[in-house]
C-alpha cells in the first residue's frame, strides 16, 4: 500500500486536534480521520430548492454525501481556503488508517443522522427525504487533501460496487495516487484536478505548500489526467489581485491535460479566507465571465454554463465524448440564483 510519499519527515498525530471547531461548524466525525458535512445545497435541494451546480453532471443535491478521508491533512495551505488551517495540518495519521469498508457506512449512518430533523418537516417532500437517506453520490472534497488517504482506490471501489457515483478533487500533488487510480481499475465519476497558479512564483504565493517540489507535482498529475477515461474537470479557483490573470498560462496547462470540462470559478469571502483575504479579492461573475472568454479563446474551448450563485463559469472541450450528453443537460437546466446567502456561493472542492 502507498503511503503520503510527498510528505516530509514529521512528527505524525492520531487523533484531529480542535474537533469542537469542526463540530461547531457543522462537520461529524467519523472514525479517527474522517468526517461528513451537510453541504448547503442538500438542504436547499430537500426544500424543494435549487440544487448545486454539479447538476450540471447529473449530482442530485440531496442525495450527495460531502466527506473527506483526510480531515485536517493536507499538503498546501491556499490562502482562499475556507477551512481551518491548523497548526498540525501537515502533520500525518500515525495509526493505521481505515478502511473504507467500515468508514463508508459509518459515513452514510452520521449523515442520515444529520438529515433526521428533516422528516417533520413540512416543506420537505417525503419522498425526498427518503431519498436523501439513501446517498447516490459521494463529493471526496470536504477538507484535508483526499489523495493522501492510502485506501482511495478501495473506496472508490466500494461506492462504484454501491452504485454510487464519486466526486473526487484533488490538489494534484500526488500523481503517484492518481496513477494507483488508473492501475486499479479505480476511476472516480469526475476527477477534478485544482490548478491555482498561471506561473511557479504564483502557485507559491497562492496555494503556500508545505512540501517543496509542489508545482512539478502537479504539473506530473496534468500530464497523468488525459488517461482517465472518466469525466475531467480542471477546476480554477480565481482570485482578484492575485491569480486572475493570465490566461495564456492556464492555457497551456490545459492543453496539457485535456480536460473535458474548465470551471472558471471566483473566489467566496467565507470561513476562515476571511482571514487572509479581503472582499475585494471577489471576482464579480463578470469578472469570471471575461478571463473565460479569453481562455475559450487560447483552447478552442466553448462556453457551456454558468453558475451566478456558485459564480461558475463553464467551459467543456467540443472534442470530448462528454460533450454531447452535457448540452443536451444543461439545455433542460436552468442558472441558479441564490444572491444573499453566501453560503450558496460555496461548492465543494473549493479548498482543493
Ligand atoms: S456542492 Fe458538492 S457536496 Fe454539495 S451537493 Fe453539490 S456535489 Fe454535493
Amino acid at each position: 500500500m502507498t503511503e503520503a510519499v510527498a510528505e516530509p519527515r514529521r512528527k505524525f498525530r492520531l487523533e484531529v486536534r480542535g474537533a469542537e471547531k469542526f463540530i461547531r461548524s457543522g462537520y461529524r466525525l467519523v472514525g479517527k480521520h474522517s468526517a461528513v458535512k451537510i453541504c448547503h445545497w442538500t438542504k436547499s435541494a430537500l426544500r424543494g430548492g435549487k440544487h448545486c451546480y454539479k447538476s450540471w453532471y447529473g449530482v442530485e443535491s440531496h442525495r450527495c454525501l460531502q466527506m473527506t478521508p483526510s480531515l485536517q491533512y493536507c499538503n498546501m495551505a491556499c490562502v482562499f481556503c475556507w477551512r481551518f488551517h491548523t497548526i498540525n495540518r501537515g502533520q500525518p495519521f500515525g495509526g493505521d488508517w481505515e478502511r473504507p469498508e467500515t468508514l463508508l457506512e459509518a459515513l452514510i449512518e452520521e449523515q442520515r443522522r444529520l438529515l433526521s430533523g428533516f422528516k417533520g418537516n413540512s416543506r420537505v417532500e417525503r419522498r425526498k427525504f427518503f431519498e436523501a437517506m439513501l446517498p447516490t453520490n459521494i463529493a471526496i472534497s470536504l477538507d484535508g487533501e483526499p489523495t493522501l488517504y492510502p485506501y482511495l482506490p478501495e473506496l472508490i471501489r466500494l461506492a462504484r460496487s454501491r452504485g454510487m457515483t464519486t466526486f473526487l478533487v484533488t490538489n494534484g500533488t500526488m500523481p503517484e495516487r492518481l496513477e494507483e487510480l488508473l492501475e486499479r481499475d479505480a476511476e472516480p465519476t469526475n476527477l477534478y484536478i485544482s490548478f491555482y497558479g498561471p506561473d511557479k512564483e504564483t502557485h507559491l504565493r497562492v496555494n503556500k505548500p508545505l512540501i517543496p517540489d509542489s508545482w512539478e507535482r502537479v504539473w506530473r498529475s496534468l500530464s497523468i489526467m488525459p488517461k482517465f477515461k472518466c469525466r475531467k474537470v480542471i477546476r480554477l479557483t480565481l482570485v482578484k489581485y492575485l491569480n486572475l490573470k493570465a490566461p495564456e498560462k492556464y492555457a497551456e496547462a490545459i492543453r496539457l491535460a485535456t480536460p473535458d470540462f474548465v470551471e472558471c470559478k471566483g473566489y467566496v469571502h467565507v470561513g476562515e479566507s476571511q482571514k487572509r483575504l479581503t472582499r475585494d479579492h471577489m471576482p464579480t461573475l463578470e469578472d469570471i465571465k471575461s478571463f473565460a472568454s479569453e481562455l475559450k479563446h487560447f483552447t478552442g474551448y466553448v462556453y457551456a454554463a454558468e453558475d451566478e450563485a456558485s459564480k461558475v463559469v463553464l467551459l467543456a472541450n467540443p472534442a470530448s465524448p462528454y460533450y454531447r450528453e452535457a448540452r443536451k443537460r444543461l439545455s433542460g437546466l436552468t442558472n441558479s440564483r441564490e444572491e444573499g446567502h453566501m453560503d450558496a456561493a460555496i461548492s465543494c472542492g473549493e479548498s482543493v
